[in-house]
């Protein structure tokens, strides 16, 4: 029997998430010494994570033969004693993609539609459509969210809205007026997942505690992938009312967040001049970027977060200059395919992109 025909039908039409290359396969395939290439392509935070959660991540690995702790308790803590919440209001997950996905296991199934805007973040259409629910993409004018859009293609069978706020991959942010007007008129059955990745890069993030207390259908989302510079150990959480946190822990797996990973995160919790230096050197790093892209002539969208969104035609063409010149950066699908991703690097990261850009665009300016 063929074995394809096996397999849940509806999961044959399911893309298959494509990460980017590696820095070494990058390095190998274009003979460039790996310490020399530059990765600004997933918003990875430059500078690294706190020195004293590397410190205590590296400590754990003595009993890395344990299992974790499986109720992440210290975790747990830590977070519930920085929002002043009980810690039956928080699920810790593999990153908080993993949450995103329980969210899905937890309440979609087919016939139900999941309402999010055209260019969010990719993962909301993907566990829409692992669970065989419909997608319901709305429009963004200027690549920004537009709530009232969203709460206007609610129908009787929407389940979930997806509202990351600033917004990966067009670093839009909608103001705080704006989520709590979105807060205050959501229907009675519908969900609202808050995703807050990139939260502590806004100057004034908008206060998600009273929505939680109002409603018991909203959960936020956190992650310690981006402004912590964890990505690599895969540790997010979520925060919602005690009925929310319950049904998520149901369908997560037993060990879900690791042991190197629970430690590592409470002390980069705890490093907030850490979190806060970094905050201060993105914002000096979009500055240089826009800078050095107005020089050059080219367009970009107006970033609230680590990244941003250039305008340079050929989004592909330039992706592929750019990373023969030792520089990787994340091209888009061919929505926005005439736009190229840059994360915010370090000072000289960002000297050595603004330095390619203007001799691919024909050295419109000297440096
Ligand atoms: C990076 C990102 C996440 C979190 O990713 P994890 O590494 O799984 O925690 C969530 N939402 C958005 C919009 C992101 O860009």
């Amino acid at each position: 029997m063929n074995l394809r025909s096996l397999a849940n039908q509806h999961i044959l039409n399911q893309p298959t998430y494509i990460p980017g290359k590696p820095t070494e396969a990058v390095a190998a395939e274009f003979n460039i010494p790996a310490d020399e290439i530059i990765k600004l392509a997933s918003n990875e935070n430059p500078w690294g994570a706190s020195p004293n959660a590397i410190r205590e991540g590296k400590s754990i690995l003595q009993n890395i033969h344990l299992y974790p702790d499986g109720s992440g308790s210290e975790l747990t803590k830590t977070i519930s004693s920085k929002f002043n919440l009980s810690t039956e209001q928080i699920i810790l997950g593999n990153g908080s993609n993993e949450i995103i996905e329980l969210l899905a296991h937890v309440f979609l199934s087919e016939g139900d539609e999941v309402i999010f805007g055209e260019h969010a973040f990719a993962v909301y259409k993907l566990v829409t459509l692992l669970m065989g629910a419909s997608p319901v993409a709305i429009t963004m004018p200027h690549l920004k969210h537009d709530l009232g859009a969203m709460l206007e293609a609610v129908t009787s069978k929407t389940k979930i809205i997806f509202l990351p706020s600033p917004n990966n991959p067009t670093g839009t942010a909608n103001t705080n007026e704006e989520i709590h007007w979105l807060v205050e008129n959501l229907p009675d059955h519908v969900i609202l997942c808050f995703d807050e990745a990139y939260t502590e890069y806004l100057n004034k993030p908008p206060t998600t505690l009273s929505f939680i207390k109002s409603n018991p259908k909203i959960v936020c989302l956190r992650t310690f992938s981006k402004i912590y510079g964890l990505a690599g150990l895969r540790i997010g959480y979520g925060y919602g009312s005690k009925e929310m946190i319950s049904l998520l822990q149901k369908v997560r797996q037993p060990f879900n967040a690791n042991a190197v990973a629970q430690a590592t995160a409470i002390a980069a919790l705890k490093d907030q001049d850490w979190v806060n230096q970094c905050r201060i050197r993105n914002t000096s790093g979009l500055k240089q970027l826009e800078e050095g892209l107005t020089k050059i002539g080219l367009e970009y969208i107006k970033s609230s977060a680590n990244f941003i969104l250039i305008q340079v035609g050929d989004g592909l063409e330039v992706f592929n200059k750019l990373q023969k010149r030792g520089i990787i950066t994340r091209p888009m699908s061919k929505e926005l395919g005439q736009y190229l991703r840059i994360s915010v690097g370090t000072e000289h990261e960002n000297e050595k992109v603004i330095f390619a850009l203007n001799e691919i665009f024909k050295g419109k300016i000297n440096i």
